[in-house]
């Protein structure tokens, strides 16, 4: 046989090799294995899912708690969950690991403070990562600082703050730390989050605790907590919360 008859030979058979390993891929994709769990959605985006677990929906405090324990006085005016300045940070008392997380908060209207004391309080992951909240409508403070930020660690992607007294939104993806049984972070935790459906923090990895974090094992789930922010400049900080909700993953 010529050697052009054995390469014409030969491409054919690769092609027909070719052909039927696609067909054989094609087939495997097409078959109807496992299926996705079904879950319910919101009425509307941003409401919580049929598997979320509900931390505030608009009634009362009753999931949230003090440091020490004692039911959280935060109270609930209008369908919302206020800060009681001075009385504390509260908790949920649910601890979690990773999960995802709606908040929706409303900087109150605070024109004679300013960068880190205008509306400042914060959503901190596990009680030691904090997304912070701040009113950065139009209120310069260093980047790290500001709202959308992981606190002292990343500045948000964009500025996509709403003026104060305007609800907003924070859709949280947390990983935690994954740890050793030594006890030591093997794999360090990451967060994504979108502030009012944007991206602000894409997969970063968390460095560590963020400051006025509570000094709790990394390695332990931990709850929700919003901070009862202080600032000698301001006496009060009128923050809102309301539609809160996570999804362990
Ligand atoms: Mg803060």
């Amino acid at each position: 046989m010529k050697a052009g008859a054995v390469l014409s030979r030969f491409s054919r058979c690769l092609l027909i090799a070719v052909l039927a390993s696609q067909a054989l891929v094609a087939q495997r994709s097409e078959q109807i294995g496992p299926q996705p769990k079904v879950v319910a959605p919101g009425a509307l985006t941003g409401q919580p899912s049929s598997d979320a677990v509900v931390l505030f929906d608009g009634k009362s405090a009753v999931e949230w708690l003090y440091r020490d324990g004692r039911p959280a006085q935060w109270p609930v005016i209008d369908g919302a969950l206020v800060s009681k300045s001075g009385t504390g940070n509260i908790y949920t008392k649910q601890k979690f690991g990773s999960a995802q997380i709606h908040v929706e908060f409303a900087t109150p209207f605070m024109p004679n403070a300013h960068g880190q004391a205008r509306a400042n309080s914060g959503v901190y992951l596990q009680g030691r990562y904090e997304i912070q909240i701040l009113d950065s409508f139009n209120n310069p403070t260093y980047a790290n600082g500001s709202a959308g930020s992981l606190y002292g660690q990343y500045p948000p992607l964009v500025n996509v703050s709403r003026p104060p007294r305007e609800w907003q939104t924070y859709d949280i993806v947390f990983h935690a730390p994954k740890c050793g049984s030594d006890g030591k972070i093997e794999t360090p935790g990451a967060v994504t989050v979108l502030y009012n459906g944007v991206l602000v923090q894409d997969n970063v990895t968390i460095e560590g605790r963020t400051t006025s974090s509570d000094n709790t094992d990394v390695c332990d789930d931990g709850p929700l907590m919003l901070q009862d922010h202080y600032h000698p400049d301001v006496k009060e900080t009128f923050m809102q919360f309301r539609n809160i909700w996570l999804r362990p993953l």
